[in-house]
């Protein structure tokens, strides 16, 4: 089994024979992202019962490409072969690393390369936190002295489509025993999945919620997100009003700029309309390219009058910085890949 899938209290319950003490230093080991044989202070004859049976690396860094701009994307490799991508975005103020949740996406949104292949499978709980050991064990971090400061689960995948093991992710990594990352760091991006949003707030949790908006009309917003037909922009836009109440977070909006698809001064209208009575705020961000899309980004300067509009209009919103273009690495351009003849 993935040992990262589970807590220190969980693993003590799992190795009645070992002293409390030990399994302590083997969670110790396992969030620094220390494979077996550097467990120092395991003595040998455990280390090998254990790494015959058990995974403690389920994500293993397998290639680093980094951007002109600083940006890092990672390709992953998980034990059972299969390639996720992830990236890491360093601001003065910390590091922000971006976590896939599934091995691709069955959402079909229309702009993202991410849902191309269709969903492969769900990423683990243990599988999600992988990516955040190994990056902070490539950082030089570890538990006490985090690299990663912040984390949003933003790569790969819809998490509230992997929902328990994405919640079991949150417990994990915001637990004390953990890498004690503090909910008010984490932000989870959603399509729209209303009642899953519905729970998570019920369900107590205080991340940071994002919501990929890109259209503020029910008709348009279909065309480019399939799970609108299943979740109406009302219910969605009730579903995060009820997160705000809840939790009393202000409620982030993604919007993707597409050229002529929603970027006319009835749009600006009709979304200083939705995002109306509650605290919300518009990133918007020009189109990524994704070459198998035919879809083209808003222009520079009308992305800037879009935003003076919306502003003009009492809407908190920003243009958000593109980052990692250069390496495939920026929103909507992670995707699976797969190994040819073992190499890539
Ligand atoms: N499935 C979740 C998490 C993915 S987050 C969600 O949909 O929110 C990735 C973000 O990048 C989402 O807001 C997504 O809509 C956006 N995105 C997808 N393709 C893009 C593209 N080509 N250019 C810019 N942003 C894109």
């Amino acid at each position: 089994m993935i040992l990262l899938d589970y807590s220190q209290q969980e693993l003590i319950g799992f190795f009645p024979d070992q002293k409390p003490y030990k399994v302590r230093q083997l969670y110790r080991w396992l969030t620094k992202g220390v494979d077996f044989e550097g467990m120092t202070d395991i003595d040998k004859a455990w280390r090998e019962k254990l790494s015959a049976k058990h995974i403690a690396c389920p994500v293993r860094i397998f290639r680093t490409f980094e951007s002109k701009d600083g940006t890092k994307k990672f390709l992953y490799r998980l034990s059972d072969g299969n390639l996720i991508e992830g990236v890491l975005m360093s601001y003065h103020h910390g590091n922000t690393l971006c976590v896939s949740t599934q091995v691709g996406c069955r959402m079909g949104c229309a702009f993202c390369a991410s849902t191309l292949d269709g969903l492969v499978r769900n990423l683990s709980a243990g599988e999600i936190l992988g990516q955040v050991t190994a990056v902070n064990a490539f950082l030089g971090g570890d538990a006490n002295q985090r690299r990663i400061t912040n984390i949003v689960l933003m790569g790969s995948g819809e998490p509230l489509d992997n929902f328990d093991n994405t919640v079991k992710f949150l417990d994990l990594v915001s637990g004390p025993d953990g890498l004690n990352v503090s909910q008010r760091n984490i932000s989870l991006s959603t399509c729209g999945i209303a009642p899953k949003m519905i729970e998570l707030a019920d369900r107590g949790y205080s991340v940071n919620l994002t919501l990929s908006l890109h259209s503020p009309r029910q008709e348009k917003r279909r065309n480019l997100m399939p799970i609108s037909n299943a979740y109406p922009l009302t219910e969605v836009i009730e579903a995060c009003k009820y997160y705000f109440l809840k939790t009393g977070r202000r409620v982030i909006f993604e919007y993707v700029l597409v050229k002529g698809e929603n970027d006319s001064d009835e749009d600006a209208r009709l979304l200083s309309r939705l995002t109306r009575g509650f605290s919300a705020h518009v990133n918007l961000i020009r189109l990524n390219p994704v070459k198998e899309r035919k879809l083209l980004p808003t222009e520079e300067d009308a992305a800037r009058e879009f935003l003076a509009k919306l502003t003009k209009l009492g809407v908190s919103a920003t243009i958000r910085r593109q980052m990692g273009v250069d390496i495939e690495g920026a929103c909507g351009q992670l995707r699976r890949r797969v190994l040819k003849n073992g190499k890539d």
